[in-house]
């Protein structure tokens, strides 16, 4: 099938199908073309309803998570927002469409790289990138309206409830090893904090200093 017609139907299926509300959310997932993000032997894939390998044993996750997170980060335009996880690069892709600027952190440079490509060649000029361990965010940058972890963690780590705006969200999944609860945190305007479970989830392990240690 051609895959600008299979992304349409992936849309109308898996996004709009299953109660993906947001126009903006619903524009972004018809415009990136996920098919350049996956490996190249699998671009016959890639508008399937699943997770697919991106190497080093990491994924790009599930087109209907990436949009189901991309929604419940309630990005407006203005939004800076900050993602730990590059991966392949699709999701920063996905909220480059939605907020003015994306910060987005991957522990692997040769997926750093690859992603980095992509957005240079998709003239994504908004997404700014770092090779680091995203656990502990990007203190130069915050705060951020909206942080998005795509990588299942032990815990919220502090140091990226601190670097959120007030007002501001942080969706992330939170569990063991092998499943998680997404989880969304949102700063309220005395500077508390509430949290709600969102969905049953899995993901690849957050490996850094305020996730899953011993792995690196
Ligand atoms: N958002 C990605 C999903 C990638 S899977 C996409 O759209 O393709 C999760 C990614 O998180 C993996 O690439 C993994 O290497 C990365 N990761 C895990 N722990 C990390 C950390 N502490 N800092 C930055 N990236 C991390």
């Amino acid at each position: 099938m051609n895959l600008d017609i299979a992304r349409k139907k992936m849309v109308e299926s898996q996004i709009i199908g299953r109660g993906i509300e947001d126009s903006r959310v619903i524009e972004a997932m018809l415009r990136v073309p996920r098919h350049l993000f996956v490996q190249e032997a699998m671009s016959a894939q890639a508008y399937s309803d699943s997770a697919l390998p991106i190497g080093e044993k990491q994924t790009i996750s599930q087109p209907y998570m990436v949009a189901y997170m991309a929604e419940k980060l309630e990005l407006r335009s203005s939004d800076r927002v900050l993602e730990i996880g590059t991966g392949s690069g699709y999701h920063a892709a996905i909220l480059a469409g939605l907020a003015q600027r994306v910060y987005t952190i991957e522990r692997i440079p040769v997926l750093a790289v690859k992603a980095r490509k992509l957005f240079d060649t998709l003239g994504l000029t908004n997404i700014a990138m770092k090779i680091d361990d995203g656990t502990v965010g990007w203190s130069q940058e915050a705060p951020f309206d909206a942080i998005l972890v795509t990588a299942g963690a032990p815990r919220i780590p502090d140091g990226l409830l601190k670097q959120l705006a007030v007002g501001g969200r942080l969706v992330i999944p939170v569990g063991d090893e092998k499943e998680q609860v997404l989880i969304r945190v949102r700063k309220d305007e005395d500077g508390g904090f509430s949290e709600e479970s969102l969905l049953d989830c899995r993901f690849v392990k957050l490996i850094g200093k305020e996730g899953w240690k011993g792995y690196e």
